[in-house]
C-alpha cells in the first residue's frame, strides 16, 4: 500500500519544471493522498454540490440497486433544483438566453455508454443520455436530434428550462457586457439596476441563489456542473456527469460533460473518474480518460487526478490568453476518481472541495491540489 510520503515523492518526481512553466505547485493542499473506505462497502464520489446526490446514492446501493440507478437517482435531486443555476432546470443559459443541457452515463458491467449535448427543454438530461445508452445503437445525440428523441421516449419537453432568477441574471449580463452594442445599461435606461431587473423580471425571487458555482477561478463566468461516479461491494462501476454548461456560452457549444473520455469515463476492470470546470481544457486532455488509465497503472485516485491536471497546466502554457499574470491557468478543472478497490480521491488545479458517501456518512472533503492559489 502507498503510504502518504511514497506518494509525496512519486507525486514532486511527476512535477518537473518544464510540466508548470517554471512554477513548482507549492503543497496539495492537505487533502490526504488516499482515501480508504473502511467498511470496505460502496462508495459514492461527486463534485461539491453533490452531497445530497451522495447520499441518496449510497442509500440506493446499500439496497441493493444498481451503481448506475444510484448515481442518476442522486444527480435528479440537482437537475430538478431550480436553485442550482449550474445544472438541468434552473441552469444558466447561453448568450441568447436559452438553456442547452450536456449529459454522459456510463454504465461498468454492460460497458455502456449514452449521452446528449445542447438538449433543450428536458429538466434531467442525465435520463436521457440513459434512455441513449439503453434503447439505441447510438452512444451522443445533439440538439434537436436528442430533443426529437427525447420526446419520442416519453420525456416532458418543456418551452424553456430557464427560471426567473436566471432570466435575470441572464439580462444583468446582456446589459452589461459592451456600452457599445444596442442592449441599454440600467442607467442608461434611466432606472438604477434593481429596479430595472423587477420591472424586467418582476417573478424573480429577491433572494440569494444556491449556485452550485464550483469554478470561476477566470472571475468571468460562473461554470458549474455535477458529476457522480459510485462503486458497489461487488466492484462494479457506473457514472454520470450533467451540466447546464458555460454560462453564456456560444449557441451549441457542447462541453466536456457530454463527452465520454474527457467529462466521464468508467472502466469496470479499474475505476471511474469525472470532470468539473472548463470544459475546453479536459476534453483536450481527454481527461477523464487519462485519470482512469493511470488508475491502471497503478496510481492512487488522487495521484492519477492531479497527474491529469498537471497536464492541463502544462498545456496552458501554450496559450498566454488562459494564463494569469503568475503564469498559472485562469480557470479551475476538478477531477474527481474512484477505483474498484472502493478507494477514492479528488483533485483540482486550485483548492476545491467534493462530496464522498460511505457507509460511515456522507461528507464535503477537500481536494487535493496542483496549486495553492
Ligand atoms: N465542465 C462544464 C463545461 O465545460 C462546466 C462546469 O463544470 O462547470 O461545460
Amino acid at each position: 500500500m502507498t503510504t502518504r510520503r511514497d506518494f509525496l515523492v512519486s507525486a514532486g518526481a511527476g512535477l518537473g519544471a518544464a510540466a508548470l512553466g517554471g512554477t513548482l505547485p507549492s503543497a496539495l493542499a492537505g487533502a490526504p493522498a488516499i482515501h480508504t473506505n473502511p467498511a470496505a462497502g460502496p462508495v459514492v464520489i461527486a463534485s461539491a454540490n453533490g452531497l445530497e446526490a451522495v447520499r441518496h446514492a449510497l442509500a440506493t446501493l446499500q439496497a441493493g440497486g444498481d451503481t448506475l440507478e444510484a448515481v442518476i437517482e442522486g444527480v435528479n435531486i440537482v437537475e430538478l433544483d431550480p436553485a442550482d443555476m449550474s445544472v438541468g432546470y434552473g441552469g444558466l443559459p447561453n448568450d441568447e438566453g436559452v438553456v442547452q443541457l450536456d449529459s454522459s452515463v456510463m454504465h461498468g458491467p454492460s460497458r455502456g455508454a449514452g449521452a446528449v449535448a445542447a438538449l433543450e427543454g428536458v429538466k434531467t438530461p442525465s435520463r436521457v443520455a440513459v434512455a441513449v445508452m439503453r434503447y439505441t445503437d447510438h452512444v451522443l445525440l445533439v440538439g434537436e436530434g436528442a430533443q426529437r428523441f427525447a420526446r419520442q421516449m416519453g420525456f416532458e419537453i418543456l418551452d424553456t428550462l430557464l427560471t426567473p432568477e436566471a432570466r435575470e441574471r441572464w439580462l444583468r449580463w446582456k446589459a452589461s457586457i459592451s456600452d457599445r452594442d444596442d442592449w441599454l445599461e440600467p442607467d442608461e435606461t434611466g432606472l438604477g439596476e434593481s429596479e430595472f431587473l423587477r420591472e424586467l423580471v418582476p417573478d424573480a425571487r429577491r433572494v440569494e441563489s444556491r449556485m452550485g458555482m464550483l469554478d470561476s477561478a477566470d472571475g468571468v463566468r460562473p461554470w458549474g456542473t455535477i458529476n457522480c461516479c459510485a462503486v458497489d461491494a461487488n466492484g462494479d462501476l457506473s457514472g454520470v456527469t450533467t451540466t447546464s454548461g458555460l454560462a453564456w456560452k456560444i449557441p451549441g457549444r457542447v462541453g466536456d460533460s457530454p463527452i465520454i473520455g474527457a467529462g466521464l469515463y468508467v472502466d469496470n476492470d479499474v475505476g471511474a473518474a469525472g470532470s468539473t470546470g472548463r470544459g475546453e481544457a479536459v476534453i483536450k486532455t481527454c481527461g477523464s480518460h487519462t485519470v482512469v488509465e493511470l488508475m491502471r497503472q497503478g496510481s492512487s485516485p488522487t495521484d492519477a487526478c492531479l497527474e491529469a491536471l498537471r497536464r492541463i497546466a502544462r498545456w496552458t502554457e501554450a496559450q498566454p490568453r488562459l494564463r494569469r499574470d503568475d503564469g498559472r491557468p485562469a480557470f479551475n478543472v476538478n477531477y474527481y476518481a474512484v477505483n474498484k478497490r472502493g478507494e477514492f480521491g479528488a483533485a483540482a488545479l486550485y483548492p476545491s472541495r467534493f462530496a464522498v458517501a460511505t457507509p460511515s456518512g456522507a461528507e464535503v472533503r477537500d481536494s487535493a491540489a496542483v496549486f495553492q492559489g
